[in-house]
């Protein structure tokens, strides 16, 4: 057989994903990453089944570790006084809570078992891509100059701002779909007033809400999440100086006042605006996208991630199958994912109200709902009703 080879645009996780997975179905994966070096660290995520079931799949077995704080998480006030809270650890189907960079670093690790001598360029882009029924032309920049190569398949797992979208897909496929709120990540350098190690608390104020996820091992990972009436302005000016704003005009108190004055100086802060990718298909000929790039379902559906992983397991798996029909690879492989990605998008809509509703009202029913949640049978009650509502089956369930 003659070697295929499969350009994957973006080494994040979807795309170490994708590496391993073609590696597995025969083909040669040449990576290109637009970034100097592999990123590290990030913010909290939580590995639902799917993204568990994938990364067994893929080989990275026990490297995918749960660091799951064990106290609880709390409602609090501006100054600290805690109520009743829910956190993702209550969540009834045991998801993996870890950082994003340890998820990537476990498919790292095993790409580096499987296939080391993956040929991979940092500081490396496409410019052009052009296609025939038979390959696709690349035109990339890089320390090497401008290079034309060609291709077998390319593959866009360049994350939400995808540039592989937006060279190959005309934009009357879709875009990018705003859910209204700004949102804020980072990793603490210092413990919080009132939140020792491994305790997380959420603060909730109509339209605006900021979360402390514990860990027990290292600092926790903050997010702040509002509502913004123009976030284009919000997101061109200094993170800390609007959320200042966003948070006032209130005096902000110990630990919203601790958490900004971290932000100030930390390297590597997530600001933007909280939107998800649509597009009608995921491929056009030979060039297909995944994870973030394809349909990123936001921070609010818990399953970004998740889904980055099964999404390139799946994809090998049909290219396998298939053999040199790659028309219907793509096609078995979208026709797969579609109906789940479709859930966690809707998901998501849900999650954007539970993070951070926008009215007095909600924020009441939220919370009669953690009261009613400390008493242990209605908690025993959530964690059994909780596995048969379809969205948590479609989280748990592997996609195969
Ligand atoms: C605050 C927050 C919380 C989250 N919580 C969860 C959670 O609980 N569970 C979960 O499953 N998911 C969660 N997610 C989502 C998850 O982090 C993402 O969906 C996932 O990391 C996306 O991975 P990706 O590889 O598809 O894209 P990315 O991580 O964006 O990777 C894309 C890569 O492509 C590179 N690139 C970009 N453009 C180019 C280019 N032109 N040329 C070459 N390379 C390029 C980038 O540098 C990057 O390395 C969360 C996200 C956020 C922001």
């Amino acid at each position: 057989m003659t070697e295929r080879r499969a350009l994957i645009v973006g080494l994040g996780i979807s795309g170490i994903a994708c590496a391993i997975a073609m590696h597995r179905a025969g083909w040669t994966p040449v990576v290109v990453e637009r970034a100097p070096a592999r990123r590290r660290g990030g913010y909290f995520i939580a590995i639902m089944g799917v993204g568990r079931a994938a990364a067994a799949d893929l080989g990275v077995g026990d490297r995918l570790v749960d660091h799951r704080a064990q106290s609880s998480t709390y409602v609090i006030d501006r100054q600290g006084n805690r109520s009743p809270g829910l956190s993702f650890a209550d969540i009834p189907i045991n998801p993996y809570l870890t950082m994003r960079g340890d998820v990537e670093d476990a498919v790292w690790q095993t790409l580096q078992d499987v296939a080391p001598d993956t040929e991979i360029h940092f500081l490396t882009s496409p410019t052009a891509i052009e296609q025939d029924s038979n390959g696709v032309e690349v035109t990339l920049e890089g320390p090497e100059g401008v290079t034309r190569k060609r291709f077998d398949l390319v593959i866009g797992a360049d994350g939400i701002r995808s540039t592989v979208r937006r060279l190959a897909f005309p934009p009357e496929l879709g875009g990018l779909r705003r859910l209204g709120t700004m949102i804020c990540a980072y990793a603490l350098q210092e413990d919080l007033p009132t939140l020792p190690r491994g305790v997380g608390g959420q603060i909730i104020e109509p339209g605006r809400s900021f979360t402390v996820f514990p860990f027990d091992d290292r600092r926790s990972t903050v997010l702040f999440s509002y509502y913004a009436a123009d976030p284009d302005a919000e997101r061109k000016g200094v993170h800390s100086e609007q959320i200042r704003k966003a948070f006032g005009p209130e005096p902000l108190g110990p630990i919203l006042e601790a958490a900004l004055r971290q932000l100030e100086t930390s390297e590597a802060a997530l600001f933007d605006i909280a939107e998800q990718v649509h597009l009608s298909t995921w491929y056009q000929g030979r060039v297909v996208l995944v994870g973030d790039a394809a349909w990123c379902p936001s921070l609010y559906s818990g399953m970004g991630a998740s889904s980055g992983l099964a999404g390139a397991n799946v994809l090998g798996k049909r290219l396998q199958k298939h053999g040199d029909d790659i028309a219907a690879a793509l096609a078995d492989w979208e026709s797969t994912m579609r109906p789940r990605v479709s859930s966690f998008q809707k998901f998501a809509m849900t999650g954007v109200g539970v993070f951070t509703p926008a009215s007095t009202d909600a924020i009441r029913i939220r919370k009669r709902a953690m009261v009613l949640l400390t008493y242990p049978v209605i908690r025993w009650l959530f964690s059994r009703l909780g596995k048969f509502l379809p969205i948590m089956q479609q989280r748990q369930r592997p996609i195969a």
